[in-house]
């Protein structure tokens, strides 16, 4: 026998038992984001690898370590590892700054990171995700966060817990970042080697370490008053706290984590995360942010915008299993001929059924019909002589004979 290839480390088959799932979490999508305007965009799932050095920015981990790059024609092409730098190269392509604001955008498809596979991480995952652009009011920000919660509530998710935070904007951080320096100077060599090189490019990101050492480090008096300091401007300060009052009239819980920085570079002012408590060490299910810097430095015009993503694979591990659906009806016969027509007839209806194609015994018919379908509508000789047919109810075992004229509204 041939060698067995094998899918490759970090992906994974979304195999028929569990697509109903999946299906459940892109219908909700499209559901709940159209009662709130939003239109899907799909865009390319590669794209010039000069799209994310500059859109999720080169400090990152993302474009440091984890793309997926290669070479085609002296091009440098990547799968793209998150999809807003698609979408906001997509909206300035295409002219969307010319339709009125707001222009609200959803996505959903695989994503593309070369990251340690584990549990709740993988390298080809998929996102679900929302982007607004042209409205630099932090009602676009409660919207979106709203949008996420009650996304998360039409799948029956409610034990969640949303955390904020402000980072600022790029003239008031610049403060906060050289008192971040200055205070974690003396603490340099007990860094871990990423924060250390983070230091110098990228400071803010420090907080956001997993390391047990570095976590440690943070927790110290002296950097905790500079982490937990009111650093942000006056305008941005008015934005978060008026972001906060809509929330709480919103009724939507929240918690603040100064901590809370996010991995993108692009982000400004309002960042969110949304965490479950039952999805072990990867708990964060969607993630997201103001960026009213990005679509310029894509070299569309200055727009401000706001969005998330979330990790369907961790969505879907945190729903109930779904019973897998069953057949409305299957035709037991011995008559392939009179069964292919009854099928389509039945089909016809609007009902999903089948017959065996394999022409079994009636019982082996019957067995399976049992497993399968809701009904079992049988055909045998009688019953195509008097243009009849039984149905019997899988669920109670009551059997009747009926017209086949009647069979359509006995199924209903
Ligand atoms: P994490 O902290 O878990 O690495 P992140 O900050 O890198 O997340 P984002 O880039 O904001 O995540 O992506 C949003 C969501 O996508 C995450 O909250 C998570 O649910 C999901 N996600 C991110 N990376 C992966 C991955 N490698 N495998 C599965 N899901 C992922
Ligand atoms: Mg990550």
């Amino acid at each position: 026998m041939a060698k067995i290839i094998n899918v490759i480390k970090g992906t994974k088959d979304i195999l028929p038992q569990d697509i109903e799932q999946w299906h459940r979490l892109e219908e909700k999508a499209l559901e709940v984001f159209s009662k709130y305007g939003y239109k899907e965009i799909r865009t390319p799932i590669f794209e010039a690898t000069e799209l994310f050095a500059r859109g999720v920015g080169d400090t990152t981990d993302i474009v440091n370590k984890e793309m997926y790059t290669f070479e085609k024609s002296e091009r440098s092409l990547t799968l793209r590892p998150e999809n807003t730098a698609g979408v906001v190269r997509s909206y300035i392509e295409n002219g969307m700054s010319r339709l009125s604001a707001p222009v609200k955008l959803w996505y959903k498809g695989p994503m593309f990171r070369y990251e340690r596979p584990q549990a709740g991480r993988q390298r080809q995952f998929h996102q679900v995700g929302v982007e607004m652009f042209g409205i630099k009011q932090p009602t676009a920000d409660a919207e979106v966060i709203l949008l996420a919660v009650n996304y998360l509530k039409s799948l029956g998710l409610n034990d969640l817990e949303v955390e904020i935070n402000s980072l600022g904007c790029p003239k008031c951080r610049e403060e906060y970042k050289r008192k971040i320096k200055e205070v974690l100077k003396p603490e340099f060599e007990n860094l871990c080697e990423d924060c250390q090189n983070r230091y110098e490019k990228n400071p803010l990101r420090l907080l956001d370490c997993k390391v047990e050492s570095c976590k440690a480090i943070f927790e110290k008096p002296e950097i905790q008053k500079v982490i937990q300091s009111d650093f942000i401007c006056e305008e941005c300060a008015a934005h978060y706290k008026e972001l906060k009052s809509y929330l709480d009239k919103l009724e939507v819980p929240y918690v603040e984590n100064k901590l809370l920085v996010r991995g993108l570079d692009y982000y400004n002012r309002t960042v969110f995360e949304i965490k479950s408590n039952n999805l072990g060490s990867q708990n964060a299910v969607c993630g997201g942010g103001r960026y009213d810097s990005l679509v310029r430095n894509l070299g569309g015009e200055d727009t401000p915008a706001v969005g998330w993503a979330m990790g369907m694979e961790r969505l879907n591990s945190l729903l109930p299993e779904i019973e897998p659906k069953k057949l409305k009806a299957y035709i037991v016969s011995n008559y392939p001929t009179e069964a292919f027509s009854l099928a389509e007839e039945i089909r016809s209806f609007g009902f999903d059924v089948e017959f065996d194609l394999a022409n079994k015994k009636f019982t082996k018919q019957l067995e399976k019909a049992s497993k399968v379908a809701e009904y079992a509508v049988i055909l045998g000789e009688d019953e195509i002589k008097n243009n009849e047919v039984s149905v019997k109810n899988l669920a109670t075992s009551n059997q009747v004979t009926i017209k086949r004229n009647e069979l359509k509204s006995h199924l209903l």
